[in-house]
């Protein structure tokens, strides 16, 4: 009979083989908040007045020469051991061997050669395929910092102790109107700032200060979207989209993105530099996002379904490099996709992905050991324009 280790051995290459296989590598996204909209896009347009918000410096990139570590590849085992769990599980020899790590938080499973790793069943995407040498598993240290550490932990949410503003950005708006549904003429800029609607009033009512970085049809530059943020002290960012892989119509899922940590190779560069000496404000938050964007990726699985297209990492989302907070940015499912474009023209579907995200966020505050309530009774909902209504969110 297995011991409570095997047990969990058993459990795990359960779920391990659910969720394996390649994803598909050679999709074309459409829809991506590039780096050059930072310098192309059109004259900002205050969102907010007042306060006023000056125009955002451009966001520094800070040499991280330094701080490297001396061991580049650790032994999976030696590290368990180092920072008190037991012993990385075998799971299986073929393929490619796959280790769990079972601890108290979750578990962690890995496979030798491959950047897809799962974290209590959800994909999870690491930086550097973990390799088998003598015999034993290695895993690169920046993983084990970055990517594994913060899972094991568990405690990188307790931001959510004190600041309960959240900045809740609906993606695109005005001439930049973002993917096109494939069911016709009707935009991403419409169906992100319907959910961020939605969003906004399950927040509020839970006592968060709410900020919208934009409440109507405008467009907004990256910059001043991270000005907005920052000029309100936010304590979450949260862009929310919607993908597209048009004209490819079969690819579907979700997938959350956070900030690639220094020294990381990205999961997704689109062609853009992806230089690994670069970090930016945001990367002072590395482990929080991490959690962050598990917990809300989790959290909308459960609307969308099976599509888990993973938790990802890329260097290149102008918006998020900037921000003074945990920041994530959510694909919420594929314009280009018929089914999933049904859903997301479907009100109904929208205040499900709103009620995830801010289950995700409410039940981790409270479990933090102080509710909304202690912290701010203040539920404040500011942007241009009028406060978010409860019906009608959207135009025909
Ligand atoms: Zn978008």
């Amino acid at each position: 009979m297995p011991n409570r280790g095997g047990w969990v051995c058993l459990l795990v290459l359960l779920l391990a083989g659910c969720t394996t296989g390649p994803r598909d590598k050679a999709a074309r996204l459409a829809d991506w908040e590039r780096e050059d909209k930072l310098t192309l896009a059109p004259a900002p347009i205050a969102p907010v007045p007042p306060p006023a918000i000056p125009p955002a410096p451009p966001q520094p990139a800070i040499s991280a020469a330094t701080n490297q570590p001396l061991e580049t590849w650790v032994p999976l085992a030696r590290w368990c051991k180092a920072n008190g769990l037991s012993a990385p599980c075998p799971l299986s020899a073929t393929p490619t061997p796959s280790y769990a790590l079972s601890t108290a938080n979750g578990v962690f499973v890995l496979r030798a050669g491959s950047l897809v790793a799962h974290w209590d069943g959800l994909e999870v995407r690491m930086a550097f395929a973990p390799q088998i040498m003598d015999g034993q598993p290695y895993v690169h240290t920046l993983d084990l910092r970055k990517t594994i550490q913060p899972l094991v932990w568990g405690t990188a949410m307790s931001f959510l102790r004190t600041n309960l503003t959240i900045v809740i950005d609906p993606g695109h708006g005005g001439e930049d109107s973002g993917a096109r549904s494939v069911l016709g003429y009707r935009y991403e800029k419409e169906f992100t700032l319907d959910w961020a609607r939605r969003l906004s009033l399950l927040l509020a009512g839970k006592g968060w200060r709410v900020l919208l970085t934009r409440t109507n049809d405008l467009e907004m530059s990256l910059p001043n979207r991270i000005a907005f943020a920052e000029a309100h002290k936010a304590g979450v960012f949260l862009s929310l989209h919607f993908n597209s892989s048009a004209p490819n119509d079969q690819q579907a899922g979700l997938e959350t993105y956070c900030l690639t940590p220094a020294g990381m190779p990205s999961t997704v560069t689109r062609g853009y530099g992806d230089d690994l000496g670069l970090a930016f404000p945001n990367n002072a938050f590395d482990p929080q996002n991490l959690q962050l964007a598990l917990r809300v990726h989790r959290a909308l699985l459960q609307v969308n379904g099976r599509h888990d297209r993973g938790v990802r990492r890329a260097r290149f989302l102008g918006v998020l490099r900037g921000q003074h907070c945990p920041a994530v940015l959510v694909e919420g499912g594929y314009l280009s996709n018929p089914q999933e474009a049904r859903q997301i023209a479907d009100p109904a579907y929208r205040q499900k992905l709103a009620e995830a995200v801010a289950q995700a966020l409410v039940e981790k505050a409270e479990l933090a050991g102080q509710g909304p309530t202690a912290v701010s009774p203040r539920a404040e909902i500011r942007a241009q324009g009028s406060a978010p209504r409860p019906t009608n969110l959207m135009r025909p």
